[in-house]
C-alpha cells in the first residue's frame, strides 16, 4: 500500500554548478503544477547551491536540503558546514550518516548520531541513512547490521514528525541493482518495529524511505510495497524529467 504521508528526497551529492539551478526551477514548476505528484518534494543540492535554490522557492512546496552537518553549531572546523549554517542558508532537511559519508569520512554510527541531533537543535529534519554492504547481505546479517546502525545512529527521544529514515542498501547504489520487493518489505518492516522501541512517541510512524537506484522504470513497484514511505534518489535526481517521473508515481 501506498504512504499517506510520502516524501521524495533528491541527493544530487558533489554535483550542480550555477546552471543547474533550471532544474531546481523546473521542478518547483512540477511542484506548482501538481505535475510533480501529491507528496512531498525535496531536492539535497551541494552546499555551494542551497542559498540561491532556497531562495528560488518561496511560496513553493519544493524543500532544499544539505547532504552533511558538523555535529557542533559553530567553531574550529575548518571546511565544515554547521546544522545551524545549513538552516540560515533555507535548507529544511539534512542528510546523515550517508553510506558515502561513512565509507568515505570514517562516519561511526554514534558521529551519524551526534549529527542527527545537530540537524534537530537546529530546526532541521534529519534523513538518517542506513544500510548493509553486499558482503554483509550474502552473509545473511542484513537485519543484525541494520539493527545496530538504527539502535545507534538514531536519537534517542526523536521527533517522529521530524525525523525521516532511509533504508539503501550500499551495493544498490549508483549500480542499477535493487533489492527484491520481499526484501525491502522486510527490512523496512523490521526498521518500523525497532523504531517503535526506541521511540515510543510513535516510531512506528517514522517515515522510511528507499534508496539505492531508484527510477522513473521502478519507483512505482518500489514506492508500493508496505512501510516504504518515499524515495531518497541519487543519479536520477540530477535532471528534473527523471525526478519527476519518481515523484509522479503518488
Ligand atoms: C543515494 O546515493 O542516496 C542514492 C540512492 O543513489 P542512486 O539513486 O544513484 O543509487
Amino acid at each position: 500500500a501506498f504512504s499517506s504521508h510520502p516524501i521524495v528526497v533528491g541527493n544530487w551529492k558533489m554535483n550542480g554548478l550555477q546552471a543547474s539551478l533550471d532544474q531546481v526551477l523546473a521542478v518547483r514548476e512540477a511542484c506548482a503544477t501538481g505535475a510533480a505528484g501529491r507528496c512531498e518534494v525535496a531536492l539535497c543540492v551541494p552546499a555551494t547551491l542551497i542559498a540561491q535554490a532556497a531562495s528560488l522557492l518561496a511560496g513553493s512546496r519544493l524543500m532544499i536540503g544539505g547532504q552533511d552537518c558538523h555535529a557542533a553549531a559553530l567553531g574550529a572546523h575548518t571546511g565544515d558546514i554547521s546544522a545551524e549554517m545549513l538552516k540560515d542558508a533555507g535548507a529544511k532537511l539534512v542528510i546523515v550518516g550517508h553510506s558515502e559519508r561513512r565509507a568515505n569520512h570514517g562516519e561511526t554510527d554514534a558521529i551519524v548520531n551526534e549529527k542527527a541531533q545537530a540537524a534537530a537543535r537546529a530546526g532541521l529534519t534529519p534523513i538518517i541513512c542506513v544500510g548493509e554492504t553486499r558482503a554483509e547481505r550474502d552473509a545473511g546479517e542484513t537485519l543484525r547490521v541494520i539493527g545496530r546502525q538504527i539502535d545507534d545512529s538514531v536519537p534517542r527521544g526523536s521527533n517522529p514528525e521530524a525525523t525521516i529514515i532511509a533504508y539503501e542498501p550500499v551495493w544498490a547504489i549508483g549500480t542499477g541493482l535493487t533489492p527484491t520487493e520481499k526484501d525491502v518489505a522486510e527490512v523496512h518492516a523490521f526498521i518500523h518495529r525497532r523504531l517503535a522501541t526506541l521511540v515510543p512517541t510513535g516510531g512506528k510512524d517514522m517515515r522510511i524511505l528507499y534508496g539505492g537506484s531508484v527510477k522513473a522504470s521502478n519507483a512505482a513497484a518500489l514506492l508500493a510495497i508496505d512501510h516504504v514511505d518515499g524515495a531518497l534518489v541519487g543519479g536520477a535526481s540530477l535532471k528534473a524529467a527523471d525526478f519527476l517521473g519518481i515523484t509522479g508515481v503518488y
